[in-house]
């Protein structure tokens, strides 16, 4: 009889001779594609860590349980290590570089397996209007069906799920203006949201800062989310407001839902600027009335205190109806130049001034020197105002430029992580150290905000426990948008596996230098695909779309 400690010790002397070998001299003696043995396992449920085996084959966890008999392939030892579902990001922008970049590095290497893209209302499909340029075209598609294939041919490192944004559908049928749809055009935009549904979009977002989502009225927000209310799949809203006039637009975010009928996520839910700090005890009573009341309200939110957006965000909607060159246009138009400016650095104001602002990109080459500065600062050193420089970065880069805003409350992050409805999203992008995905001065929150959760929140601050984490980062999410065979490690799932360190998993990237990857994620397995091992990635390209299942 050979003990436990010999079996280890020959399956992983046998794994470790054969590691260079052709994986079919393996194959003959392998019973499984990759053993997990002696992690601590989660469930994702909210399960406390138990010591198991996991074994996956075809892309499938086939067993989970104590000390597995089989031989596999691959023999991870995870000894000493959390094993725990491979994490869902509910609200994601990683899409943005994926079709350049499909290796999607900072999402792997932060334990990533799933994104959920198209949101704050702005979606790859259905294709945008006639008249958008060329670059706005790119990357768009004409149906939800196109998107999925065109993932598939694309064959990135994670799975992708996708909402449809209402912003691109009104953007489709009625284009930039400001004014109501006619009952012909919103007709046409809850047909698009209906077969977006029935394609296997996971739910309908808005984005109501942003043009031209935020000329959608509370009724066509109602009448775009009915056909989410017979699949139960959610309205993800970025609200129309995330500081003075916050709970208003949680009320407004609430009556769409219940409205329609469908559950409620708003997304990176947010208490901005100082003096609205005190309205997180209100916003949460807002919330659980709802619940009481039968609405399925959630929330998600990033791990850090900045926000990033685009720097025309500072200022009013109104501004910027219609187009980006109607918007600069309206900068220096004398009949609207001062209300513009005047309600505009009230706006800085409220986030704490514009050293609170931070440059994160232009496109002009000539501003490059602007990425990174902190906008007061940078327009102090060259003894001009900031909110002319402001302007004209705005001017010359045709109002593509990116800002980081300092002006979340610490306490009440930890709030609305370990809030029972709170779920993690990184509301970032894909970045790389390397490659076309190294651009920009990005938000550290596109490379860290998975193990910067277990390493601030979970084991520094101790806002919340590991299993609780682990819970907001894998089956949560996954219930929420319908990925029936994700997020838990149990028989049968699909196997999109993290295993990490939690004495060591810390988030490196930082606002000053974001291009820094997480340390402390020892391996990922996507779809059943070794994707990461002890830092080095593999060339499996095991990612695919994920409809939202029934
Ligand atoms: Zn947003």
């Amino acid at each position: 009889m050979t003990t436990r400690r010999d079996f280890l010790r020959t399956s992983t002397a046998a794994a470790a001779v054969l590691a260079g070998s052709p994986a079919l001299l393996l194959r003959s003696r392998a019973d499984a594609d990759i053993i997990v043995r002696n992690g601590t396992v989660f469930d994702g449920l909210g399960g406390a860590g138990k010591e198991l085996d996991v074994v996956i084959t075809g892309g499938r966890i086939t067993s989970v349980g104590p000390r597995a008999t089989l031989r596999g392939m691959v023999e991870i030892d995870a000894r000493g290590l959390a094993v725990s579902p491979g994490f869902i990001d509910i609200h994601s922008h990683g899409d943005g570089t994926l079709w350049e970049d499909p290796r999607a590095e900072s999402l792997v290497r932060q334990g990533i397996t799933t994104i959920v893209a198209g949101q704050d209302g702005s979606s790859r499909a259905p294709r945008g209007n006639a008249d958008s340029n060329a670059d706005e075209l790119r990357g768009q598609f004409t149906r939800f069906t196109d998107l999925w294939a065109s993932i598939d041919r694309l064959q990135p490192a994670v799975n992708v799920a996708s909402m449809i944004g209402l912003g691109t559908v009104r953007d489709v049928v009625i284009g930039g203006k400001d004014r109501p749809a006619t009952p012909e055009e919103l007709a046409r935009m809850v047909e698009m949201v209906r077969l977006a549904i029935a394609d296997g979009a996971c739910g309908a977002s808005s984005g109501l800062e942003y043009t031209p989502g935020a000329f959608a009225p509370l009724g066509e927000l109602i009448a775009l989310c009915k056909p989410l209310a017979s699949r139960r799949l959610p309205y993800a809203t970025h609200m129309r407001n995330e500081d003075d006039r916050l709970i208003e637009a949680i009320d407004e975010s609430i009556a769409v839902a219940r409205g329609a009928g469908c559950p409620l996520q708003i997304s990176h839910l947010k208490t901005q600027g100082p003096r609205n700090w005190p309205k997180l005890d209100v916003a949460f009573a807002r919330i659980a009335a709802a619940r009481a009341a039968g609405c399925d309200a959630a929330f998600d939110r990033y791990p850090y205190i900045a926000y990033q957006t685009g720097l025309s965000n500072l200022f009013p909607v109104w501004s910027r109806d219609d187009s980006t060159g109607a918007f600069l246009a309206r900068l220096t138009d004398a009949s609207t130049a001062d209300r513009i400016r005047k309600e505009t650095l009230a706006k800085v104001e409220l986030i704490g001034g514009w050293n609170n602002v931070m440059l994160s990109n232009v496109s002009s080459p000539s501003d490059r020197a602007a990425e990174g500065a902190r906008l007061g600062e940078y327009a102090a050193k060259q003894s001009a105002d900031a909110y002319d420089t402001a302007i004209g970065l705005l001017q010359r880069n045709r109002g593509n430029v990116g800002m980081v805003g300092f002006a979340m409350s610490e306490d009440n992050l930890d709030r609305i992580l370990a809030h029972p409805q709170g779920m993690v999203c990184s509301d970032g992008g894909s970045y790389a150290v390397d490659g076309p995905s190294h651009r920009g001065h990005p938000h550290p929150r596109g490379l860290g905000t998975f193990p910067r959760i277990l390493a601030r929140y979970v084991r520094e601050r101790k806002a919340l426990t590991l299993e609780q984490a682990i819970h907001k980062m894998t089956a949560f999410p996954a219930s929420r948008i319908h990925l029936a065979d994700r997020g838990r490690i149990a028989p049968n799932m699909a196997a999109d596996v993290v295993i990490f360190d939690p004495a060591k998993v810390q988030d490196t990237a930082t606002y000053d230098n974001p291009f820094q990857y997480p340390v402390g994620i020892n391996a990922v397995i996507v779809n059943g695909a070794v994707a990461l091992r002890d830092g080095q990635r593999s060339d499996k390209k095991p990612g695919r779309a994920l409809k939202a299942q029934s």
